[in-house]
């Protein structure tokens, strides 16, 4: 499954929220070995009924009662051959006494008669109505976690694998698609039945049904069909944004060490989807939202990644099934290190290593602000909790770590034994461990009990000093997360880190003439210092070279080591750390050091934290090398740049960022974020003249600059949000809240009410918390997480309030999680005293100041030397 990830900024909590309680697989009454749906969908009243039939093989001579997950469903009857049986159902459970009693070796058919109505979870009715008329019919499903049974009745975990089959009944111009084969279809009047078959076994949750008038295109790989649905008239847009699936299932094939499993594969795209994808077996769904047009295919990445994380969890989560929540890091991890891989073979190492680059922050800054977990717990209020960037995005940097630990070889040779061994079968952890070990003889429990069954990581802070006399290096390592006293034993980690020394090579061959001298050396004590006699001294040194290990890492080398490594160090990562702490560092001579490599790096990765870095040193020099960004050949670069000019309000940057607002960039990102760039730029002292100016400009964006997915017209209310004392800039983002407002753009404006809340009258706040009040009883997924975005950043206690009657009517787990979080955030925010902010904004004001004297005091000293 593919998240959509929500913002967090909270101090460090704890993961277990009250009433988290350990979550076990209930027992086994036998192994069901099919199930088949026959349903008759009533589109207009959101209804269906039909029949669940369930064959299950008794474990053993006796069972007298079966208990089934079904929620809210209406239970009409229940037969085990012709056999009608009673049962009790109390909206959540179905209880069924057998009779007779079960016989080992006899499999019995349980058929459940049932119906829905207007279903809440598990399956979702799509209508237009009278704000959207455009809205298309469509009706379509999503199990994971713990929702099948919100559409039919079933053993709900994912220890039970099964064939399925579903029938359905739906209007003739509609289409139906569904896991695995189409046995037939038929039409029947008005009507037309479609039958699918999955005939490998797979879990209750990657069950899925969508249905929709589609237009279908059709592609190919080895024989089998590979299918694109979507909306009609996006048919260009499918081509963009899945035409490399072929491309990928082959490559994918080749690197698990097992083809594709399924006779096909689908991938549809549905209206409203609550999700970003979700890996049904054989049968993809995904968010229409991430359809490219070509523009936005310049430099959006997102959707090729989502593609390859959902066609991945074909093998790592439907072929090979986690036995229970708490182990899905190994489809998780392993989707989001798909991303990576696939992001290597298309685009190249250095793209690779700067994706799992922003796979490690993300992790990094769950860690740091909202909380710290093991990867595997099963201790949680509701599993979908467990779905956090713990889960994907750390562990997409373990199996990284394993990929070092064991070279690609045996990395390779390790994950086509465990597919192989434990295909159509479900696996925990330990099976990931002993598939290792079977396929290259190492024990890889070290790494997994510090990476996996704990918490945290390393973090490094690193000493480097040379001594002339002796040739010698010195590299003293501190592990700072371990605090001293008691137990800080248990926050240690015990790990070999190569340190290489490095020598610049001929200048015309580039960074990859640098020779690196490495050793390896174990760190696993608070403080230890290194010593390498070297036969000259280093030009730069290299921490972690790779950086395969999932860490943080402060560098203290002197300037000059650090200004080289920024250009020769071969490896894109180490010249990212050497920029961040050039930048740390600050100073005219850091500053042109940065500038230069703005114009000279040739990997955009690097460009692009330049530009960021460049922003954090307050000198009026590094607003002038910034500009060079502007004019950079890659659009994400140039977006880098503009996002870092937005955060320095001067008059230059405003310039700046003028002339791309209103004759746009190549790229909707640049354009959007130039945009909303100049809000946050008139805010500071430029004046009220120039504020009606962006006002102006803005209006006119919101009038005539749609654009795809809205993403430059949110760029306009990203920008009146920072216009925290307009009233007009507010009654504009509330006039984009209003029902009917395209959807991204509505929830643009419904997010944007909580940053633009900080510096309005109480009357106007007032306004603003009617507005979230009336939003948050809407039902909508994105809409509620916009509403929690927009409260969770105000100051006041009506918001608690309202988050709390939020996280109490949710039907969602995840809203209710980061509803509560934000109650706890807001609380804060009230408790927080006033004095203190105002103070902290004259600080600002006064280090605004004190820049323009610097930035000539450093002009100065440079030409006096
Ligand atoms: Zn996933």
């Amino acid at each position: 499954m593919s998240q959509v990830f929500l913002d967090s900024e909270n101090s460090h909590k704890s993961f277990e929220l009250p009433g988290a309680k350990p979550h076990y697989n209930p027992d086994r009454p036998g192994q069901v070995e099919h199930i088949f749906l026959d349903l008759a969908l009533d589109i207009p009243n959101q209804s269906y009924q039909g029949t669940c039939t369930i064959r299950l093989n008794p474990v053993r001579d006796g069972i007298d009662r079966l208990t089934l997950d079904a929620v809210n469903l209406q239970i009409e009857s229940v037969q085990v051959g012709e056999t009608k049986q009673s049962f009790d159902y109390d909206g959540e459970l179905l209880h069924i006494q057998l009779e007779p009693t079960t016989k080992v070796g006899e499999a019995i058919e349980v058929a459940i008669a049932y119906s829905v109505n207007k279903p809440q979870r598990g399956i979702y009715f799509i209508a237009p109505d009278k704000h959207y008329p455009d809205k298309p019919v469509q009706v379509w499903t999503q199990g994971e976690d713990e929702d099948s049974r919100f559409w039919f009745p079933c053993f709900d975990y994912p220890g039970q694998l099964a064939t399925s089959e579903i029938r359905v009944r739906v209007p003739r111009q509609l289409m139906a698609i569904s896991n695995g084969e189409l046995v037939k279809t038929e039409a029947d009047g008005d009507d037309k039945i479609y039958h699918w078959h999955q005939k490998q076994v797979h879990p209750t949750y990657l069950m899925t049904l969508a249905v929709g008038d589609f237009a279908e295109l059709q592609d190919e790989w080895n024989g089998k069909p590979v299918t694109y649905y979507v909306e009609k008239g996006k048919e260009q847009e499918a081509r963009i944004s899945m035409g490399k699936t072929p491309r990928m299932i082959e490559f994918f094939s080749e690197k698990y060490g097992y083809a594709y499993p399924y006779p096909k594969y689908a991938q549809v795209c549905v209206d409203d989807f609550i999700f970003g994808g979700m890996e049904n077996t054989s049968t993809t769904l995904l968010t229409d939202r991430c359809l490219l047009d070509e523009r936005a295919a310049l430099d959006n990445r997102g959707t090729e990644s989502l593609v390859a994380h959902e066609l991945a969890h074909q093998w790592f989560g439907d072929l090979v099934v986690i036995k229970h929540w708490s182990h899905a890091w190994l489809k998780e991890g392993m989707a989001s290190y798909s991303e990576i891989m696939w992001t290597d073979y298309e685009y190249g190492a250095e793209d690779a290593a700067y994706y799992r680059l922003n796979e490690a922050r993300n992790y990094l800054d769950e860690d740091s602000s909202r909380y710290r977990r093991p990867i595997v717990t099963h201790v949680y209020r509701e599993a979908i909790e467990l779905y956090d960037r713990h889960l994907y995005e750390k562990g997409a940097c373990v199996y990284h770590m394993i990929r070092a630990e064991l070279g690609d070889d045996l990395f390779w040779k390790a994950v086509a034994t465990f597919v192989n061994d434990n295909a159509h079968k479900t696996v925990e952890t330990v099976d990931l461990l002993r598939a290792i070990e079977k396929a290259s003889g190492r024990n890889l429990l070290f790494l997994f009990d510090q990476y996996v069954y704990r918490g945290g990581h390393p973090d490094y802070k690193v000493a480097y000093s040379w001594d002339n006399d002796s040739n010698l290096a010195k590299v003293t390592v501190t592990q700072t997360q371990a605090k001293e006293g008691n137990g800080s034993q248990s926050e240690l980690f015990d790990l070999k880190v190569p340190i290489g020394f490095g020598y610049v090579g001929d200048e015309a061959e580039g960074k990859n003439a640098s020779k690196l001298k490495t050793f390896s050396v174990r760190i696993h004590e608070k403080e230890q210092a290194f010593y390498f006699p070297l036969e000259k001294k280093p030009d730069f040194v290299s921490f972690d070279v790779g950086n395969h290990i999932l860490k943080t890492v402060v560098l203290e080398y002197p300037l000059p080591e650090l200004k080289v490594q920024l250009k020769a160090d071969p490896d894109p990562l180490s010249r990212i750390v050497a920029a961040e702490m050039l930048a740390k560092k600050g100073g005219l001579e850091a500053v042109n050091a940065l500038n230069d490599a703005l114009k000279q790096e040739p990997f955009w990765g690097v460009r692009f934290e330049l530009a960021k870095n460049l922003a954090t040193i307050k000198l009026d020099q590094a607003l002038e090398g910034l500009t060079a960004g502007l004019k950079d050949a890659d659009a994400r670069v140039r977006r880098a740049t503009v996002e870092a000019l937005s955060t320095i309000k001067t008059r230059e940057s405003y310039k700046a960022l003028k002339p791309i607002a209103e004759e746009g960039d190549a790229s909707y990102y640049v354009e959007a974020a130039a945009i909303r760039g100049l809000g946050s730029i008139v805010t500071g002292s430029l004046g009220s003249s120039k504020e009606e100016k962006v006002l102006k400009l803005l209006k006119s964006v919101l009038r005539e600059r749609q654009g795809w997915n809205e993403v430059v017209r949110s760029g306009a209310i990203g920008a009146l949000s920072q216009m925290k004392t307009s009233e007009e800039a507010l009654n504009l983002i509330l006039e984009y809240t209003a029902p009917g407002t395209p959807q991204a753009l509505r929830l643009a404006a419904i997010r944007a009410l909580g940053a633009v809340s900080s510096g309005q009258t109480n009357s106007s706040l007032e306004r603003i918390l009617d507005r979230l009040q009336e939003l948050s009883r809407e039902t909508f997924f994105l809409t509620q997480v916009s509403v929690v975005i927009a409260l969770g950043q105000m100051e006041t206690a009506r918001a608690i309030g309202i988050l709390q009657a939020l996280a109490d009517q949710t039907p969602d787990g995840r809203v209710r999680r980061i509803a509560e979080e934000a109650v706890q955030r807001v609380q804060k925010n009230v408790g927080s005293d006033k004095a203190v902010k105002q103070l902290r904004e004259e600080l600002d004001q006064l280090k605004q100041a004190n820049q323009e004297l610097r930035s000539r005091l450093e002009n100065l000293e440079a030409k006096a030397k």
